[in-house]
């Protein structure tokens, strides 16, 4: 049974789109700068004085000077003269214009600059201009001039904005709140989104736990009379959909006090120092709403352990962020009414500094619900629905194997969808079926293309998998097989597991032989290999791994465990074992493979007739139930599913 989550999606693209944008920006603004001042520096009058220019009047090269302002001489030289002066090795003269004037120079009054022109041009082989200009600075000239300037304000405002966009969130742009944390706050005076402990249901001992910190935040005099300590914060510990979020979000509104939430992923930005400061933030805005709630999602993306990988990629600024927030929790005084409480799916591999005394030193496991919790938890979320008044959901629990809570008010919400589809009145069962398989399975896709030849693979490979799983009395009960694509998958055998805590080697070997059989079956029937077991083979070859290193179930490898539950080494790179281990840890694990395969073989050699009425019989209906596969192979000896087909329920 392969599970759909659906992963939580917080950052929103925006901010993932505006930095790459702005390099684009960057690098044209660059470029502009550049050109404006090496591109026309490439064509500039050259700065001279009197002296030369003289001797060029000798020369007879000077066509025309113009006097400026009275201050300046502009001197325009014959077209013949800029060529040889540009020519010249190594010239100063080399960039020189050959539109307008080529030289200027400083004179310092006209009436001496006068007489001494006089004198000169009395040596000149040709007459020169003599021409007076008293202009203002041209408006074009200012502005041409400015042009730069004007283009970095824009620029600058620009990006201002763009940060303010990326970064601003609940809490309001501006590049100058890149420090800022966004956290979000839960108003508890709403009555419409206020969350208390009713609507969490299930979750019975987390929730004794967490009762306790709804007390220290209402009575904390109580405990600071007898000199208690109050405690700092809590991890919430379990997988995605557990309701970790709304059992945070149930204390705060049990206790009335407000609810900051931010997500670890939010610490984390490009700059350097941001997620440091973002952590003070966040305990300044706390310190002043206390009493009230903290709570940081997915907390791993800054709490991983330190120091793993150190070579590659060092990551201070994780680093940097992580002391942050233990500097915080460490800063802040006990009796401040801030409590923090962190969530993560991996309290492996968290940095244990975080577990530290005064800071989060109570763990509140938040599992899976059971069957009886997935009732309660669907009687929270049944209560918004117009529900079949006869529906059982004692039958939904049951259906529902390892689901969480998240995945079940999907469950609800997309049956309700179904049953609108279908335009009807009530919600009913087939509707909460066909949900379940679709939430399970993905939708189902009609219309595939698949050859008969394929179809008949298929059906051989599924009718393997329900034939040895229903024979060997360790595996898990069988519901139903199908040959409806679905998903990825082009067909599915769906078992109900038990609801167990620990798993024998004897149940492991017989799941992982039914999981074989499909192969087993294409290789008995068509005497082929198909790519279709790839899914297959990749849980049985990984299952086999953790038997051998992990869980000590091979004799060979001995009772050993290479498993790190603190996650601290990296199995990647540094192998805890010797390469003589290795060798024996794939030997074992080909050897276990090969005796499940034989078993699988075994069993379908000796039940073929049965197997070919089967998948004659998934050909003809596409989907088969317990009852056909009973009716087929008998009763069985372990355990029986007591579920009703329902056959409405695969046709949504
Ligand atoms: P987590 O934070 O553990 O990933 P959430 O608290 O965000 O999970 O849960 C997502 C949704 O799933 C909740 O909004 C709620 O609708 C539903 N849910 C999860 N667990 C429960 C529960 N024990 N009781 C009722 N609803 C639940
Ligand atoms: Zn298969």
């Amino acid at each position: 049974m392969a599970k759909k989550r659906q992963t939580k999606n917080k950052k929103n693209m925006n901010s993932y789109l505006r930095p790459n944008m702005m390099w684009l920006w960057t690098a044209v603004f660059i470029a502009i700068i550049g050109f404006s001042l090496f591109g026309e520096a490439a064509k500039e009058p050259v700065e001279s004085d009197w002296s030369s220019v003289e001797q060029m009047i000798a020369e007879g090269k000077v066509e025309r000077i113009e006097i400026v302002n009275r201050d300046e001489a502009l001197v325009f030289l014959t077209p013949e003269a800029v060529k040889e002066l540009k020519s010249e090795e190594n010239s100063r003269y080399a960039y020189l214009p050959e539109q307008g004037y080529q030289l200027k120079f400083q004179i310092g009054s006209v009436d001496t600059f006068r007489s001494d022109f006089d004198k000169a041009v009395v040596l000149s082989p040709k007459a020169v201009k003599l021409t007076y200009n008293n202009h203002s600075q041209d408006w074009v000239d200012i502005v041409l001039g400015w042009l730069p300037w004007i283009f970095l304000v824009v620029f600058w405002i620009f990006i201002m904005r763009g940060f303010g966009r990326s970064g601003g969130g609940a809490a309001g742009g501006g590049i100058m709140n890149v420090g800022k944390a966004r956290a979000q706050e839960f108003d508890q005076d709403d009555p419409n989104r206020k969350v208390t402990f009713k609507d969490v249901a299930g979750l019975e001992e987390a929730k004794v736990e967490i009762m306790e910190i709804v007390d220290f935040l209402k009575n904390a005099g109580k405990y600071r009379e007898l000199g208690a300590k109050i405690p700092k914060g809590a991890l919430l510990v379990g997988p995605p959909g557990t309701g970790k979020t709304l059992l945070a979000k149930a204390v705060a509104g049990e206790a009335n006090v407000p609810f900051l939430s931010i997500s670890g992923s939010d610490f984390v930005e490009m700059f350097v120092g941001v997620g440091a400061s973002r952590v003070r933030d966040l305990f300044e805005q706390a310190k002043q709403k206390a009493p009230c709630i903290v709570f940081i999602d997915e907390i791993d993306a800054i709490g991983r352990a330190r120091g793993r990988n150190a070579g590659f990629s060092g990551n201070d600024e994780r680093e940097n962020t992580l002391n942050q927030l233990l500097t915080e929790m460490d800063g802040f005084q006990t009796n401040a009414g801030v409590i923090v409480l962190a969530a993560t799916n991996r309290a492996d591999i968290l940095d244990k500094a975080l577990m530290r005394a005064g800071r989060f030193d109570r763990q509140i496991e938040v599992g899976l619900p059971e069957i009886h919790e997935r009732k309660q938890i669907f009687d929270v979320h049944l209560r918004k629905l117009k529900l079949d008044p006869d529906l059982d959901r004692e039958f939904l629990a049951k259906q529902t194997p390892g689901f969480s809570g998240a995945d079940i008010a999907n469950v609800c919400n997309e049956a309700a969808l179904i049953a609108a589809r279908h335009n009807k009145k009530f919600v009913g069962k087939e509707d909460f079926l066909a949900a379940v398989d679709r939430i399970i399975g993905g939708l189902e896709k009609k219309n595939k293309v698949i050859s008969p030849s394929e179809k008949r693979t298929i059906a051989f490979h599924e009718a393997g998998h329900a034939t040895v799983s229903w024979l060997l009395k360790n595996a898990n009960p069988l519901i139903k097989v199908t040959i409806i694509p679905r998903g990825k998958a082009l067909g599915a055998a769906w078992y109900l597991p038990e609801e167990r805590q620990i798993t024998t080697k004897e149940q492991w070997m017989d799941e992982i032989a039914s999981t074989l059989a499909g192969r087993v079956s294409e290789q008995i029937f068509f005497g082929h290999l198909s790519t279709g077991a790839l899914n297959d083979l990749e849980r049985v070859t990984k299952q086999v791994y953790a038997m051998v290193a992990y869980y000590g179930m091979s004799e060979a490898v001995g009772t050993i465990s290479y498993y790190d539950s603190t996650g601290q080494s990296d199995m990647a790179f540094t192998k805890p074992y010797s390469e003589r281990t290795a060798q024996q840890i794939d030997d074992e694990v080909r050897r276990i493979i090969g005796e499940a395969y034989a078993m699988a073989e075994q069993t379908i050699l000796a039940n073929k007739e049965r197997l070919t009425e089967l998948a004659e019989l998934l050909l003809e209906r596409e989907v088969v139930f317990t009852e056909d596969v009973e009716r087929i192979f008998g009763k069985r000896e372990g355990t029986t599913p007591t579920v009703e087909p329902d056959t409405t329920a695969t046709n949504a």
